[in-house]
């Protein structure tokens, strides 16, 4: 529970919350606390005043013992001086603390108005007020107030009581907020460790439905996302595999088939020739797919070595159509190569591959007598090499697919027309790796153009 994130949330709030509540509360609680006893203090001196204003008019003993019973019965003390200090009378019995007050008051001190002289409301037994009795300018005594500090602390305490509850109720609150505060953020994050764990362990279609749309939300989206990836990508994986069986399968049973014909003891010796040539035949081929399907495995793992020099881009084409003129030679297919002088960062061995890869196709679906060309551009920064072809077109519902491994658009594995559908796939891949790009744009009926684009080696000129 302790290593719960929930847990480790909550407690980080709960302490800096309380931390501020604490401090606030402090100041707050001090304040308040301070304008109580101000209140208290000023509420006194005021009463004495009072007592004062009466008896500056009534200066006579009736008035004075009047006050003086007043104040017996009410919670606080009155002492009344003459202008000697000498006691003229007093609501309760008088005290040493008073004592001590009346004694040392020194009269120059004190204002018209009152003081209070005595504040130590925490210390002492009474706090203490000072009105002096002014009559036609002569200084005539003291009315002094007494208020028990106990008066004060009582007030004060009551205010330390509302303030515990508040702070308990405040602190309970925090604790509830928080709770469901960090539930709601470490709920998701269990929710999508689950799916994750889900996942992880070969289950696909993790939904986590989420209307959330801060950073939680997006994670879970993420989540999502991934586990509709994983299964595409094992659904894909699973196509493959069974393609390449089904590639496998197809020329392994030719080969069995010729090879118990030639087994027949009435097998003619030219027959056995023409059979044994097919069987070489879908052996290459075999060898051919195994090899292309080990590059693309290759790829894949990003074991992939490019070995970039700098290649004069017509020299290298030149040397490629030398290559393969004979078997284009043999459909009759007409070859054109228009090239401007250009180099260009390239593995060449690679990008031989790819271009054989290309013309290859052009020439299987070229028709005889029919023309092949090669077109080498350039702009500021791009180097463009077209191949374009006469030949039969590829149907437009086929175009987005005739880069995917494996696909071919003549369904039927004919002898003649040969390919794995392996080609583009691995030519992709090259130019991708050279950080360039391919493109086929195709019309059926009418022909065919591949387009690469690569990046120009700066150092041209
Ligand atoms: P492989 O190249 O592995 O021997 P392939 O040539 O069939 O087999 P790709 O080179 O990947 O496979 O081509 C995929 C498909 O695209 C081909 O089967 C073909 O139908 C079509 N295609 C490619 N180039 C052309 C082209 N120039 N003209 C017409 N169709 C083409
Ligand atoms: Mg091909």
């Amino acid at each position: 529970m302790f290593n719960k994130l929930s847990f480790k949330i909550g407690l980080l709030f709960f302490v800096f919350i309380l931390i501020i509540e604490t401090f606030l509360f402090f100041i707050l609680y001090a304040n308040l606390a301070n304008d109580r006893i101000e209140e208290v203090m000023n509420s006194l001196l005021a009463r004495g005043n009072t007592h004062r204003d009466v008896l500056e008019d009534h200066f006579d003993q009736p008035t004075l013992e009047h006050v003086g019973i007043m104040e017996s019965a009410s919670e606080f003390i009155v002492i009344i001086t003459d202008e000697y200090g000498d006691i003229i009378i007093s609501s309760d019995p008088v005290e040493d603390d008073m004592m001590d007050v009346v004694k040392y008051v020194n009269n120059d001190e004190i204002p018209t108005e009152g003081k209070i002289v005595d504040d130590q409301w925490n210390e002492g037994k009474y706090i203490a007020t000072d009105s002096p009795i002014t009559i036609n300018g002569e200084h005539k005594g003291h009315v002094f107030m007494f208020a028990k500090t106990s008066y004060v602390i009582k007030t004060v305490d009551k205010l330390s009581n509302q303030f515990l509850i508040a702070s308990l109720v405040t602190v309970v609150l925090t604790i509830v907020t928080i709770f469901i505060l960090s539930r709601f953020i470490a709920h998701p994050l269990i929710k999508m460790k689950e799916a994750t764990e889900q996942l992880s362990k070969g289950k696909h279609n993790v939904e986590l439905h989420t209307e959330r749309k801060d950073e939680l939300g997006e994670l879970a989206n993420s989540i999502s996302k991934l586990s509709k990836d994983l299964k595409e990508l094992k659904m894909a994986r699973n196509e493959f595999l069974a393609s390449v069986a089904h590639e496998l399968r197809t020329p392994l049973t030719y080969i069995k088939g010729y090879a118990d014909i030639i087994n027949r003891p009435d097998t003619s010796e030219e027959e056995i020739k023409e059979y044994v040539n097919i069987i070489r035949e879908e052996t290459e081929q075999l060898t051919i797919l195994i090899k292309n399907l080990f590059q693309l495995a290759k790829i894949d793992h990003n074991n992939f070595l490019i070995r970039r020099e700098r290649v004069e881009i017509c020299e290298f084409l030149q040397n490629i159509v030398e290559r393969i003129r004979p078997a284009l030679a043999e459909k009759e297919v007409l070859l054109y190569v228009n090239c401007s002088k250009v180099a260009a960062l390239i593995d060449p061995e690679r990008f031989q591959q790819v271009l054989i890869n290309v013309l290859d196709n052009a020439k299987k679906h070229s028709y005889e007598g029919s023309k092949i060309l090669i077109k080498v551009e350039q702009t500021d920064q791009h180097i463009i090499i077209t191949t374009i072809d006469e030949g039969e077109g590829i149907p437009e519902q086929d175009l987005p697919y005739i880069f995917d491994r494996l696909y071919r658009v003549e369904k039927s594995r004919s002898r003649k027309s040969g390919g794995a559908g392996l080609g583009l796939a691995i030519t992709k891949e090259i130019v991708e790796f050279h950080g360039g790009s391919i493109e086929v744009e195709s019309k059926l009926g009418e022909g065919t153009s591949v387009i690469i684009t690569l990046a120009r080696d700066d150092q041209n000129e």
